[in-house]
């Protein structure tokens, strides 16, 4: 009898398998791919180039929770990703910063002249509720058309008008020089990569793994007490209120017989291309090797879920299986697609941190007495929301921090 399922070996899957055997319970992680790590699986190539198979993944955090948990399992490499985008025939920095004004229209403001450039050119708006608001209300329509609305509409498949704030919002603008993608505490990639990280945090012995697999096989036989799903939320409750739109993409490798390819980590391509941006990979993990990989993404409406798509009537949707979530016993949902939530893995570790604290401490009020049924936890209200900057910050001030002995 295994004391949990686990639905998925990605981050929410895994920090949770290693939390709650490290309690004791037996635990069986299953997924349906043939490897562990979820999105963030990483392998060696034919020519021996260490890529990222679901697309470059950039470690970053403000949460020293969060960092330090990980490095249990893992040293790091300091690493700060730069991107350009690729405008007007140019390549310039992205986030828009001084720099990327000064290249783009050839002049040298200052940092003051360029927050009175930005004044007299931004849109005001009342509400800052959409994707187009967040950018035009802050650098006007010219610089939203170079870099955001092309991009936007290749990426999700619509307009940014129809997208919440918070997608554009990721991207910040700056007025000094500053051309770092993040500006996180923490900034840094795991030394020899994500799966290896994976390997060490599972290598457990009340951890059994099984791999592809799909939960719905070898649920109706395998004994269990609870389960853990990080999985599509609408996949497991059959779609009963319709599919929830994930977003998809698909990656196509290119390895160059060259050291070097590209200028920056990424080049993103707003306004060219089928692909929204291109990333070499020696960049991100350091290794030194005399070709270099490259990966093109190109933005899908049908295949593997990666993104989902926040949008109001996406969110409206969600709820419903939300509310179907919290009234099933015994399942704890959590990750990126079981909670419906655009979270960057620093996140979906926070998140799962908290779940594991909330299934601890909802074991331990029970033990004390307290008849209360042990009902699914989707963890809206303990999680982090995609916008925080310290996704730790929420789960301290929860109040259900504390309890696991880490
Ligand atoms: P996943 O990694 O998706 O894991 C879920 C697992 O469940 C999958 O392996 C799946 O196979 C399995 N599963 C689903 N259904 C079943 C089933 N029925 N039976 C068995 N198994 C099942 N975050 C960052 O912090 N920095 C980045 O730079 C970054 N870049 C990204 C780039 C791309 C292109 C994408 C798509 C995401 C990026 N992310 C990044 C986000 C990051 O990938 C996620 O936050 C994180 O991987 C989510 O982990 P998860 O465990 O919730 O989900
Ligand atoms: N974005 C854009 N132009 C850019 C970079 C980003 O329009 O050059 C928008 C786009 O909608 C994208 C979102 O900002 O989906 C978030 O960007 P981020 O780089 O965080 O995307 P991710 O790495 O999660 O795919």
């Amino acid at each position: 009898m295994f004391d949990f399922l686990i639905v998925g070996a990605g981050f929410a899957g895994s920090v949770l398998a290693e939390r709650l055997a490290s309690t004791g319970r037996k635990i069986l992680l299953v997924d349906k791919r043939n490897h562990i790590g979820g999105n963030a699986y990483d392998h060696h190539d034919e020519a021996g180039l260490l890529v990222h198979k679901y697309g470059p993944h950039i470690f970053h955090t403000n949460s020293g929770e969060v960092f330090d948990y990980l490095s249990r399992f893992t040293a790091w490499r300091p690493y700060q990703h730069r991107v350009l985008a690729s405008v007007d025939g140019q390549l310039v920095p992205i986030p828009i910063n001084l720099d990327t004004i000064n290249q783009l229209y050839g002049l040298r403001l200052t940092s003051f002249e360029l927050e009175e450039f930005f004044a007299s050119v931004a849109e005001p708006r009342d509400e800052i509720r959409t994707s187009e608001d967040v950018v035009v209300s802050k650098v006007g329509r010219a610089l939203y058309e170079k870099f955001f609305r092309g991009y936007t509409r290749k990426q999700w498949g619509i307009d940014p008008s129809e997208l919440d704030a918070s997608v554009t919002a990721r991207v910040p603008t700056r007025t000094n020089r500053d051309d770092r993608y993040f500006t996180d505490s923490y900034q840094a990639m795991p030394l020899h990569g994500y799966t290896r990280m994976f390997e060490r945090m599972l290598d457990h012995p009340n951890i059994t793994i099984m791999l592809q697999c799909d939960y719905r096989d070898i649920e109706p036989v395998i004994p269990y007490r609870e389960m853990v799903y990080t999985g599509p939320i609408d996949e497991f409750f059959d779609c009963r209120f319709g599919r929830l739109p994930y977003r998809s993409l698909e990656f196509t490798f290119e390895t160059v017989d060259q050291a070097v390819a590209q200028p920056a980590a990424v080049i993103n391509y707003p306004n060219d291309y089928a692909y929204t941006r291109v990333t070499e990979f020696k960049y991100l993990t350091g290794q030194e090797h005399p070709k270099t990989s490259l990966v093109y993404e190109h933005p899908r409406a049908e295949g593997d879920p990666y993104y989902p798509i926040p949008r109001p009537e996406n969110a409206e949707r969600y709820k419903q299986y939300k509310a179907l979530a919290d009234a099933t016993p015994g399942v704890h949902f959590a990750g990126r697609l079981a909670t419906y939530k655009y979270y960057n893995m620093d996140q979906v570790v926070a998140q799962a941190l908290a779940v594991f604290d909330r299934i601890i401490g909802a074991r331990q009020l029970s033990l004390g007495g307290t008849a209360e049924p042990q009902l699914g936890t989707t963890l809206e209200d303990v999680a982090p929301t995609a916008e925080l900057a310290d996704p730790a910050a929420a789960v301290r001030t929860n109040g259900v921090h504390g309890q696991a002995s880490r």
